[in-house]
C-alpha cells in the first residue's frame, strides 16, 4: 500500500518568487519545507497496486491546459489548523484539470477526496488562527501535474513524484 496524491508543483523560479512574498513567519506553526509545497488536485489517500496502475491510466488519458493561478492572499483554516496561499479565483484551466482527472478517477472506481476541491498552497501546519493577509498577487504557472508518494516519516512528511504528466493547450489534429 501506498499514500498517494495527484499534485501541481511550483517551478523552482515560482518557488523563488513565493518566498519573497511571504511574510516572515507565515504561520507561527510547522512551516513546510520549500521542496514539500503544493496544490492537491486530488488526495488518493493509501492504495494498493492495482488501484494505484488504475490512478495512472486515468492520469494518462487526461487532456488539460496549463494551469496558472493568482495567489493572493494568506489564509488561517481553522478546520485543518492551517495557513494556506489560496487563490483569487479558481481559473478554469484548473478546473478542467481537475475535472478531467475527478472523472477519470471515478470511471476507474479510484477512491480520492471528492468534496469541493479548493486549490491551495499549504505553507504551515499546526498553525495559530490569524487575520487573513493580502498578498502582492504571486502569479504561478503549472505545466504539468505528478503523482506523489506520500511518507510520514519521524522529521515530517516525505514525497516523491512517481509520475509526471504534461500539460497541453489543446491541440486539433
Ligand atoms: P503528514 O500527514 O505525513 O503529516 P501531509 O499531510 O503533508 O503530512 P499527506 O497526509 O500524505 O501528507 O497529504 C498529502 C496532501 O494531501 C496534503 O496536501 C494534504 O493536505 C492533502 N490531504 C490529506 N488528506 C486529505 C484529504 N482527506 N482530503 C483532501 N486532501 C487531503
Ligand atoms: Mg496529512
Amino acid at each position: 500500500m501506498a499514500r498517494l496524491f495527484f499534485a501541481l508543483q511550483p517551478s523552482s523560479d515560482d518557488l523563488d518568487q513565493l518566498a519573497r512574498a511571504m511574510p516572515e513567519n507565515p504561520g507561527a506553526g510547522r512551516v513546510i519545507p520549500r521542496e514539500n509545497l503544493h496544490v492537491t488536485l486530488a488526495f488518493l489517500g493509501e492504495l494498493g497496486a492495482e488501484k494505484a496502475a488504475a490512478a495512472r491510466e486515468a492520469a494518462d488519458g487526461v487532456q488539460a491546459p496549463p494551469v496558472t493561478l493568482c495567489f493572493t492572499a494568506l489564509a488561517y483554516w481553522p478546520g485543518p489548523r492551517t495557513r494556506v496561499l489560496v487563490p483569487e479565483e479558481v481559473t478554469a484551466a484548473a478546473q478542467t484539470l481537475r475535472g478531467e482527472l475527478a472523472r477519470r478517477l471515478r470511471e476507474r472506481n479510484v477512491p480520492f477526496d471528492a468534496r469541493i476541491w479548493r486549490p491551495h498552497l499549504t505553507v504551515a501546519r499546526k498553525a495559530r488562527p490569524a487575520e487573513e493577509v493580502r498578498l502582492e498577487p504571486l502569479l504561478l504557472g503549472f505545466k504539468e501535474f505528478v503523482l506523489v508518494h506520500s511518507r510520514t516519516e519521524p522529521a515530517g512528511a516525505h514525497y516523491e513524484s512517481i509520475g509526471r504528466w504534461p500539460l497541453h493547450e489543446h491541440r486539433s489534429v
